[in-house]
């Protein structure tokens, strides 16, 4: 079984977090990741970080990509921050249209991800892999799950190369989209986000925001094991561990994990997976 993996940081605030992260990078790097890419937190808060961090993955050897969000963003940031990145030899990008702290909303030159997308490559030509957002389980601002793809389909015309998902628990959503997609003349790889599950209450506070589905079974399930960290580890584990198997199995052309910057759980999934 061939397939490719990705595995995405977010910039550390302190000290003890770059030191961490490190840590968390060289225990994944023994996974032969394809790229480690690095958000963008909300309305460019995280700038700086953002680039200092993924410049140092790119000095220490490996692929890095840079999340760049259009949101908060004006045409002039952006050519500023693709020269620094080009100069430094990034040469993939996941491209998104962000979202605001506080769900405000702000005039910004890129309404959506696809009018950032268009740019990167009036801009750039080709000289940037673009990966944008998918969701298997529909935008939670989007007015329907069709009109959603439509606006995912935008993004590949725009010239992105490729898709990585909002993350999920249930593998018929992502085949079923991505049979969709395909019925709508999207081809390009579209890889699934994969979120290990580490705590129930920050699960289901980033869930509700995302529009992620946890299955009510096991939302019941998690919360009985709220004050024991071991079986919810467990039950996590093997939920996300036959969730990756049934992708890889079915077709998904890798997996990308929101890693939250910690790593040991990230390698027992990979471990526990039959790859042969
Ligand atoms: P878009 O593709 O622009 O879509 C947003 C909404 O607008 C959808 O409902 C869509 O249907 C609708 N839409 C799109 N085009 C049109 C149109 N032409 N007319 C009308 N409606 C339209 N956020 C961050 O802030 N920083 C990050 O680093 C970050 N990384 C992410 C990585 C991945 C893999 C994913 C899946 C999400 C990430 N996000 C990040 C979250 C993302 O920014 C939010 O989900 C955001 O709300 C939408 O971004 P998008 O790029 O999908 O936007």
């Amino acid at each position: 079984m061939s397939f490719e993996l990705s595995f995405e940081f977010f910039p550390p605030k302190t000290q003890e977090g770059t030191a961490k992260l490190l840590e968390t990078r060289q225990q994944l790097a023994l996974l032969h990741p394809k790229f480690f890419s690095v958000t963008f937190g909300a309305g460019g808060s995280t700038r700086d970080r953002t680039m200092e961090t993924v410049l140092g993955i790119q000095r220490d050897g490996f692929e890095a990509a840079p999340h760049i969000s259009g949101i908060s963003s004006t045409r002039q940031d952006i050519q500023d921050m693709l020269q620094v990145y080009q100069s430094h030899g990034i040469r993939r990008l996941v491209v998104l249209r962000g979202d605001l702290p506080s769900g405000e909303v702000t005039a910004s030159d890129f309404a959506h991800a696809s009018d950032l997308v268009a740019y990167i490559r009036e801009l750039s030509g080709d000289s940037f892999h673009i990966e944008v957002a998918a969701y298997p389980e529909t935008h939670p601002e989007a007015k329907s799950a069709l009109q959603d793809i439509q606006h995912f389909k935008q993004k590949i015309d725009a010239g992105a190369n490729g898709a990585i998902t909002q993350y999920f628990y249930n593998a018929d959503a992502y085949f079923q989209f991505v049979d969709q997609c395909q019925s709508m003349g999207i081809h390009v790889p579209i890889v699934p986000g994969i979120m290990p599950i580490y705590n129930y209450t920050q699960l289901a506070r980033f869930s509700s925001v995302c529009g992620a589905e946890i299955p009510r079974w096991l939302s019941l399930r998690l919360q009985d094991f709220n004050e024991d960290a071991a079986s919810l580890r467990a039950l996590g584990l093997e939920v996300v561990t036959n969730l990756c198997q049934r992708l890889l199995d079915g077709g998904a052309p890798g997996l990308h994990f929101y890693t939250l910057n910690q790593a040991t759980l990230i390698s027992q999934i990979i471990e526990n997976l039959d790859i042969q």
